[in-house]
Protein backbone atom coordinates (compact mmCIF):
# COMPACT_ATOMS: atom_id res chain seq x y z
CA UNK A 1 0.00 0.00 0.00
CA UNK A 2 1.56 3.32 -0.52
CA UNK A 3 2.01 5.81 1.80
CA UNK A 4 0.81 9.28 0.39
CA UNK A 5 1.74 12.00 2.86
CA UNK A 6 2.28 15.99 2.68
CA UNK A 7 4.67 17.30 4.78
CA UNK A 8 4.43 19.83 6.69
CA UNK A 9 8.08 20.53 7.88
CA UNK A 10 10.51 19.65 11.09
CA UNK A 11 10.33 20.04 14.67
CA UNK A 12 13.39 18.46 16.96
CA UNK A 13 14.75 18.10 13.50
CA UNK A 14 12.07 14.90 13.11
CA UNK A 15 9.33 15.42 9.86
CA UNK A 16 6.05 16.45 10.45
CA UNK A 17 3.59 14.98 7.65
CA UNK A 18 0.07 14.66 7.01
CA UNK A 19 -1.34 11.42 5.89
CA UNK A 20 -4.48 11.91 3.17
CA UNK A 21 -6.72 9.51 5.67
CA UNK A 22 -6.26 12.92 8.04
CA UNK A 23 -8.53 15.04 6.46
CA UNK A 24 -11.36 12.35 6.54
CA UNK A 25 -11.22 12.07 10.40
CA UNK A 26 -10.33 16.20 9.98
CA UNK A 27 -14.12 16.85 8.28
CA UNK A 28 -15.82 13.76 10.42
CA UNK A 29 -14.58 16.20 13.92
CA UNK A 30 -15.52 19.15 12.41
CA UNK A 31 -18.92 17.56 11.53
CA UNK A 32 -19.39 16.43 15.10
CA UNK A 33 -17.72 19.08 16.76
CA UNK A 34 -20.15 21.66 15.03
CA UNK A 35 -23.40 19.86 14.79
CA UNK A 36 -23.57 18.15 18.09
CA UNK A 37 -20.52 19.45 20.74
CA UNK A 38 -21.66 23.14 20.40
CA UNK A 39 -25.15 23.52 19.65
CA UNK A 40 -25.21 21.05 22.85
CA UNK A 41 -23.25 23.84 24.94
CA UNK A 42 -24.30 26.75 23.35
CA UNK A 43 -27.78 26.97 22.12
CA UNK A 44 -27.92 30.29 20.73
CA UNK A 45 -24.62 30.48 18.63
CA UNK A 46 -25.40 31.75 15.59
CA UNK A 47 -25.03 29.04 12.56
CA UNK A 48 -21.80 29.80 10.72
CA UNK A 49 -19.97 29.97 14.62
CA UNK A 50 -20.34 26.52 14.84
CA UNK A 51 -18.52 25.42 12.14
CA UNK A 52 -15.93 28.07 12.76
CA UNK A 53 -15.61 26.83 16.58
CA UNK A 54 -15.51 22.93 15.17
CA UNK A 55 -12.82 23.48 12.94
CA UNK A 56 -10.63 25.33 14.82
CA UNK A 57 -11.29 22.62 18.15
CA UNK A 58 -10.53 19.60 15.44
CA UNK A 59 -7.24 21.83 15.07
CA UNK A 60 -6.38 22.29 18.21
CA UNK A 61 -7.40 18.57 18.80
CA UNK A 62 -4.68 17.64 16.07
CA UNK A 63 -1.76 19.93 18.06
CA UNK A 64 -2.76 17.98 21.22
CA UNK A 65 -1.73 14.80 19.29
CA UNK A 66 0.83 16.16 17.95
CA UNK A 67 3.00 17.42 20.83
CA UNK A 68 2.04 13.96 22.71
CA UNK A 69 3.71 12.37 20.14
CA UNK A 70 6.51 14.85 20.34
CA UNK A 71 6.99 13.71 24.02
CA UNK A 72 7.31 10.65 23.44
CA UNK A 73 9.92 12.24 20.60
CA UNK A 74 11.89 14.78 22.55
CA UNK A 75 13.24 11.95 25.54
CA UNK A 76 13.67 9.28 22.58
CA UNK A 77 16.16 11.71 21.33
CA UNK A 78 17.36 12.53 24.36
CA UNK A 79 18.20 8.71 24.81
CA UNK A 80 19.60 8.44 21.47
CA UNK A 81 17.01 6.32 19.75
CA UNK A 82 15.96 7.77 16.09
CA UNK A 83 12.97 9.03 15.21
CA UNK A 84 12.02 8.72 11.81
CA UNK A 85 8.63 11.02 11.74
CA UNK A 86 5.52 11.72 12.64
CA UNK A 87 2.56 11.22 11.11
CA UNK A 88 -1.09 12.74 11.56
CA UNK A 89 -3.57 9.95 10.13
CA UNK A 90 -7.17 9.09 10.70
CA UNK A 91 -6.56 7.32 14.21
CA UNK A 92 -4.69 10.11 15.48
CA UNK A 93 -1.20 10.34 14.89
CA UNK A 94 2.31 8.00 15.18
CA UNK A 95 5.73 8.89 15.95
CA UNK A 96 8.01 6.18 14.77
CA UNK A 97 10.52 5.91 16.76
CA UNK A 98 13.25 3.40 16.06
CA UNK A 99 12.65 0.05 17.86
CA UNK A 100 15.87 0.43 19.89
CA UNK A 101 15.60 1.32 23.16
CA UNK A 102 19.20 1.20 25.05
CA UNK A 103 17.64 0.21 28.63
CA UNK A 104 14.32 -0.49 30.03
CA UNK A 105 14.49 2.49 31.47
CA UNK A 106 14.58 4.81 28.33
CA UNK A 107 11.87 2.20 27.17
CA UNK A 108 9.85 3.14 30.00
CA UNK A 109 10.36 6.93 29.79
CA UNK A 110 9.85 7.37 26.08
CA UNK A 111 7.06 5.61 26.86
CA UNK A 112 5.10 7.57 29.86
CA UNK A 113 6.03 10.79 27.51
CA UNK A 114 3.25 10.95 25.75
CA UNK A 115 0.55 10.22 28.16
CA UNK A 116 2.42 12.88 30.61
CA UNK A 117 2.18 15.70 27.79
CA UNK A 118 -1.35 14.49 27.50
CA UNK A 119 -2.25 14.40 31.25
CA UNK A 120 -0.71 17.98 31.35
CA UNK A 121 -2.75 19.55 28.29
CA UNK A 122 -5.78 18.19 29.86
CA UNK A 123 -4.76 19.94 33.35
CA UNK A 124 -3.78 23.43 31.50
CA UNK A 125 -7.08 23.53 29.13
CA UNK A 126 -8.76 22.89 32.15
CA UNK A 127 -7.60 25.73 34.22
CA UNK A 128 -7.85 27.54 31.17
CA UNK A 129 -11.79 26.83 31.09
CA UNK A 130 -12.50 28.08 34.68
CA UNK A 131 -9.95 31.31 33.87
CA UNK A 132 -12.43 32.47 30.62
CA UNK A 133 -15.49 30.75 31.75
CA UNK A 134 -16.81 34.63 30.93
CA UNK A 135 -16.14 33.70 26.69
CA UNK A 136 -18.31 31.62 25.56
CA UNK A 137 -16.41 30.22 22.50
CA UNK A 138 -13.29 30.18 24.58
CA UNK A 139 -14.42 28.35 27.49
CA UNK A 140 -15.92 25.87 25.15
CA UNK A 141 -12.83 25.41 22.90
CA UNK A 142 -10.74 24.20 26.65
CA UNK A 143 -13.31 22.15 27.96
CA UNK A 144 -13.43 20.11 24.89
CA UNK A 145 -9.37 19.99 24.91
CA UNK A 146 -9.57 18.93 28.46
CA UNK A 147 -12.02 16.40 28.25
CA UNK A 148 -10.31 14.83 24.84
CA UNK A 149 -6.75 14.86 26.12
CA UNK A 150 -7.79 13.24 29.47
CA UNK A 151 -9.38 10.37 27.63
CA UNK A 152 -6.12 10.62 24.89
CA UNK A 153 -3.86 9.89 28.00
CA UNK A 154 -6.25 7.24 29.65
CA UNK A 155 -7.02 4.96 26.30
CA UNK A 156 -2.94 5.22 25.68
CA UNK A 157 -2.42 4.01 29.14
CA UNK A 158 -4.32 0.84 28.64
CA UNK A 159 -1.46 -1.97 28.99
CA UNK A 160 -1.57 -3.44 25.63
CA UNK A 161 1.40 -3.22 23.28
CA UNK A 162 1.73 -1.18 20.77
CA UNK A 163 -0.02 0.87 22.92
CA UNK A 164 1.70 3.65 25.53
CA UNK A 165 0.39 1.72 28.40
CA UNK A 166 1.65 -1.66 26.67
CA UNK A 167 4.91 -0.17 25.97
CA UNK A 168 4.93 0.65 30.04
CA UNK A 169 3.89 -2.87 30.56
CA UNK A 170 6.72 -4.55 28.38
CA UNK A 171 9.33 -2.16 29.88
CA UNK A 172 8.73 -3.43 33.33
CA UNK A 173 8.37 -6.60 32.13
CA UNK A 174 12.23 -6.38 30.46
CA UNK A 175 13.48 -4.90 33.64
CA UNK A 176 12.20 -7.84 34.92
CA UNK A 177 13.16 -10.86 33.03
CA UNK A 178 16.01 -9.58 31.23
CA UNK A 179 14.11 -10.59 28.17
CA UNK A 180 12.96 -7.99 25.75
CA UNK A 181 11.94 -10.16 23.18
CA UNK A 182 9.81 -12.32 25.90
CA UNK A 183 8.59 -8.85 27.10
CA UNK A 184 7.04 -7.98 23.81
CA UNK A 185 5.70 -11.12 22.98
CA UNK A 186 3.41 -10.79 25.98
CA UNK A 187 2.75 -7.21 25.68
CA UNK A 188 1.79 -7.84 22.30
CA UNK A 189 -0.25 -10.94 23.08
CA UNK A 190 -2.08 -8.80 25.86
CA UNK A 191 -2.69 -6.06 23.20
CA UNK A 192 -4.32 -8.40 21.03
CA UNK A 193 -6.57 -9.46 23.68
CA UNK A 194 -7.49 -5.03 24.40
CA UNK A 195 -8.40 -4.94 20.64
CA UNK A 196 -10.18 -8.04 20.34
CA UNK A 197 -12.19 -6.12 24.13
CA UNK A 198 -12.54 -3.04 22.01
CA UNK A 199 -13.95 -4.97 18.48
CA UNK A 200 -16.32 -6.59 21.02
CA UNK A 201 -17.73 -3.25 22.76
CA UNK A 202 -18.15 -1.43 19.29
CA UNK A 203 -20.10 -4.29 17.91
CA UNK A 204 -22.40 -4.25 21.24
CA UNK A 205 -23.02 -0.63 20.67
CA UNK A 206 -23.58 -1.13 17.10
CA UNK A 207 -26.14 -4.18 17.81
CA UNK A 208 -27.73 -1.67 20.06
CA UNK A 209 -28.49 0.99 17.58
CA UNK A 210 -25.45 3.13 18.31
CA UNK A 211 -23.42 3.48 14.99
CA UNK A 212 -20.36 5.11 17.24
CA UNK A 213 -19.73 1.76 17.58
CA UNK A 214 -17.94 1.71 14.51
CA UNK A 215 -15.33 3.82 15.07
CA UNK A 216 -14.38 1.57 18.27
CA UNK A 217 -14.22 -1.49 15.81
CA UNK A 218 -12.08 0.25 13.34
CA UNK A 219 -10.14 1.17 16.38
CA UNK A 220 -9.85 -2.13 17.79
CA UNK A 221 -8.80 -3.58 14.23
CA UNK A 222 -6.14 -1.38 13.78
CA UNK A 223 -4.46 -2.60 17.52
CA UNK A 224 -4.96 -5.81 16.74
CA UNK A 225 -2.99 -5.13 13.43
CA UNK A 226 -0.60 -3.50 15.23
CA UNK A 227 0.10 -6.20 17.92
CA UNK A 228 0.71 -8.80 15.27
CA UNK A 229 2.59 -7.23 13.50
CA UNK A 230 5.06 -6.67 16.53
CA UNK A 231 4.49 -11.13 17.12
CA UNK A 232 4.93 -11.53 13.38
CA UNK A 233 8.47 -9.67 13.75
CA UNK A 234 9.43 -11.56 16.81
CA UNK A 235 9.14 -14.57 14.31
CA UNK A 236 10.83 -13.07 11.85
CA UNK A 237 13.28 -11.88 14.17
CA UNK A 238 14.06 -15.55 15.52
CA UNK A 239 14.39 -17.20 12.39
CA UNK A 240 16.47 -14.50 10.40
CA UNK A 241 18.93 -13.60 13.60
CA UNK A 242 20.91 -16.69 13.06
CA UNK A 243 21.69 -16.08 9.14
CA UNK A 244 24.55 -14.53 7.84
CA UNK A 245 24.31 -11.92 5.20
CA UNK A 246 27.01 -13.92 3.06
CA UNK A 247 24.20 -16.89 3.04
CA UNK A 248 21.70 -14.96 1.12
CA UNK A 249 23.98 -11.99 -0.54
CA UNK A 250 24.24 -12.23 -4.40
CA UNK A 251 27.66 -13.05 -4.66
CA UNK A 252 27.85 -12.38 -8.54
CA UNK A 253 26.66 -9.17 -9.12
CA UNK A 254 27.17 -7.84 -12.56
CA UNK A 255 30.06 -4.89 -12.97
CA UNK A 256 29.26 -2.22 -15.42
CA UNK A 257 32.42 0.51 -16.38
CA UNK A 258 31.56 3.99 -15.02
CA UNK A 259 31.13 5.19 -18.95
CA UNK A 260 28.37 2.20 -20.03
CA UNK A 261 25.49 4.69 -21.44
CA UNK A 262 22.21 3.80 -19.38
CA UNK A 263 20.27 3.12 -22.81
CA UNK A 264 22.85 0.48 -23.33
CA UNK A 265 22.84 -0.84 -19.73
CA UNK A 266 18.59 -1.20 -19.78
CA UNK A 267 19.14 -3.16 -23.64
CA UNK A 268 21.79 -5.11 -22.39
CA UNK A 269 21.77 -5.82 -19.06
CA UNK A 270 18.28 -5.25 -17.44
CA UNK A 271 15.96 -6.66 -20.19
CA UNK A 272 18.16 -9.72 -20.53
CA UNK A 273 18.23 -11.26 -17.31
CA UNK A 274 16.90 -10.81 -13.57
CA UNK A 275 19.82 -8.32 -12.25
CA UNK A 276 18.11 -5.82 -10.29
CA UNK A 277 21.27 -3.91 -9.62
CA UNK A 278 24.85 -3.37 -11.09
CA UNK A 279 28.15 -2.20 -9.50
CA UNK A 280 30.29 -0.09 -11.17
CA UNK A 281 34.10 -0.16 -11.85
CA UNK A 282 36.11 2.26 -12.90
CA UNK A 283 39.93 1.08 -13.87
CA UNK A 284 39.96 -1.73 -11.42
CA UNK A 285 37.93 0.09 -8.52
CA UNK A 286 34.69 -0.54 -7.99
CA UNK A 287 33.42 3.06 -7.42
CA UNK A 288 29.52 2.56 -7.20
CA UNK A 289 26.22 0.88 -7.77
CA UNK A 290 23.55 1.69 -9.86
CA UNK A 291 19.74 0.81 -9.22
CA UNK A 292 16.67 0.45 -11.13
CA UNK A 293 14.92 3.53 -8.91
CA UNK A 294 18.47 5.47 -10.14
CA UNK A 295 17.62 4.77 -13.82
CA UNK A 296 13.83 5.53 -14.28
CA UNK A 297 15.12 8.94 -12.14
CA UNK A 298 16.34 9.59 -15.33
CA UNK A 299 14.17 11.32 -17.68
CA UNK A 300 14.29 8.08 -20.95
CA UNK A 301 15.29 10.77 -23.62
CA UNK A 302 18.32 11.17 -21.76
CA UNK A 303 19.39 7.55 -21.41
CA UNK A 304 21.80 8.02 -25.02
CA UNK A 305 23.66 10.82 -23.23
CA UNK A 306 23.74 9.67 -19.30
CA UNK A 307 26.23 7.06 -18.23
CA UNK A 308 26.09 4.48 -15.63
CA UNK A 309 29.09 6.56 -13.63
CA UNK A 310 26.63 9.81 -13.71
CA UNK A 311 24.00 8.36 -12.34
CA UNK A 312 25.65 5.50 -9.71
CA UNK A 313 25.44 6.19 -6.18
CA UNK A 314 29.04 6.67 -5.03
CA UNK A 315 30.04 3.21 -2.88
CA UNK A 316 31.70 6.02 0.08
CA UNK A 317 27.75 7.12 -0.14
CA UNK A 318 26.03 4.01 0.13
CA UNK A 319 24.94 2.16 3.38
CA UNK A 320 26.83 -1.14 3.65
CA UNK A 321 26.75 -4.29 5.77
CA UNK A 322 29.30 -7.10 6.43
CA UNK A 323 28.86 -10.47 5.66
CA UNK A 324 28.66 -11.87 8.83
CA UNK A 325 26.19 -9.50 10.01
CA UNK A 326 22.89 -11.00 10.29
CA UNK A 327 20.10 -11.13 7.85
CA UNK A 328 17.84 -9.90 10.39
CA UNK A 329 20.07 -6.68 11.22
CA UNK A 330 20.30 -5.98 7.42
CA UNK A 331 16.22 -6.41 7.34
CA UNK A 332 16.51 -3.47 10.25
CA UNK A 333 19.02 -0.98 8.35
CA UNK A 334 17.14 -1.39 4.95
CA UNK A 335 14.11 -0.68 6.89
CA UNK A 336 15.67 2.51 8.44
CA UNK A 337 17.07 4.05 5.86
CA UNK A 338 14.97 3.44 3.22
CA UNK A 339 16.49 1.35 0.95
CA UNK A 340 15.91 -1.74 -1.06
CA UNK A 341 19.27 -3.36 -1.36
CA UNK A 342 22.83 -2.94 0.72
CA UNK A 343 26.58 -3.66 -0.89
CA UNK A 344 27.99 -5.84 1.20
CA UNK A 345 31.21 -4.75 2.12
CA UNK A 346 34.50 -6.88 3.40
CA UNK A 347 37.60 -4.95 4.19
CA UNK A 348 36.40 -2.40 1.54
CA UNK A 349 35.66 -4.86 -1.20
CA UNK A 350 32.52 -5.44 -2.72
CA UNK A 351 31.56 -9.10 -2.02
CA UNK A 352 28.12 -8.98 -2.96
CA UNK A 353 24.88 -7.29 -2.71
CA UNK A 354 21.99 -7.89 -0.39
CA UNK A 355 18.29 -7.17 -1.76
CA UNK A 356 15.22 -7.22 0.40
CA UNK A 357 13.66 -9.47 -2.02
CA UNK A 358 16.67 -12.05 -0.92
CA UNK A 359 15.69 -11.80 2.84
CA UNK A 360 12.03 -12.06 1.76
CA UNK A 361 12.43 -14.99 -0.06
CA UNK A 362 15.11 -16.59 2.37
CA UNK A 363 12.96 -15.62 5.26
CA UNK A 364 9.47 -17.61 2.80
CA UNK A 365 12.20 -21.17 2.24
CA UNK A 366 12.87 -21.07 6.67
CA UNK A 367 9.16 -20.52 7.18
CA UNK A 368 8.68 -23.40 5.42
CA UNK A 369 11.44 -25.58 6.42
CA UNK A 370 12.08 -24.68 10.00
ZN1 LIG B 1 1.66 7.75 22.81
Amino acid sequence: MAQQRIPLGRILGIPIALDFSWFLVFTLLTWILASSYYPSQFPDWPHGRYWIMGAVTALAFFASVLLHELGHSAVALRYRVQVRRITLHIFGGIAEIADESPSPTAEFLIALAGPAVSLALALASHLLQQWTAGIEALSGLFKYLSYINLSLALFNLLPGYPLDGGRLFRAVLWAFTGNLRGATRVAATAGRGFAFLLILIGAWQILSGNLGGLWIVFIGWFLDNAAKAQLQEGVFRDLLSGHPVAQVMNPACPEVPSTLPLQQLVDDYILTGHQRCFLVREGDRTTGLVTPQRIRAVPRPEWNHQTAGGVMLPLQEALSIAPDASLWQALQRMDRDGVNQLPVIRQGQVVGMLSREDVISYLRTLADWS
